[in-house]
């Protein structure tokens, strides 16, 4: 059975179009369709995990890899002051899109507790 790809495996396999600024062999970067903040960059793997509660073992790397990306994009983007990196997982956890992704989120005062 083949599965349908999400709208993020598209961007990562160059089939749609997104405002990338980063690819590597394990991930993508593109800024959010509809930012949130004036930094609003989704960092993607390749792999399509659906969500952080379908990862595994042997994704430990990958998910490290997520994370020192982010961490370097926050370093090139306007976001010096602070950023914030969100991972939605589930219906109640704000996912729409069921293709991991963590979100960099910067560029202004971020709240708490969020929404
Ligand atoms: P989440 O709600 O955590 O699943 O996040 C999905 C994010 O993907 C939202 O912030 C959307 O604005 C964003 N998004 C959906 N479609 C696209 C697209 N084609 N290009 C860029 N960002 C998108």
């Amino acid at each position: 059975m083949t599965t349908a790809k999400t709208i993020f495996q598209k961007i990562a396999d160059g089939e749609i179009p997104a405002k990338l600024i980063h690819q590597d062999e394990l991930c993508v970067a593109f800024h959010d369709i509809a930012p949130q903040a004036p930094v609003h960059v989704l960092i993607v793997p390749r792999k399509p995990v659906p969500r952080i509660a379908e990862s595994a073992i042997e994704d430990q790397a990958l998910l490290g890899h997520l994370l020192l990306t982010a961490r370097r994009l926050a370093e090139q983007l306007p976001c010096q002051r602070g950023y914030r990196l969100v991972i939605n997982n589930g219906p109640e956890g704000g996912e729409s899109v069921p293709h991991l992704h963590v979100h960099l989120l910067g560029g202004r005062p971020m709240h708490w507790p969020p929404g």
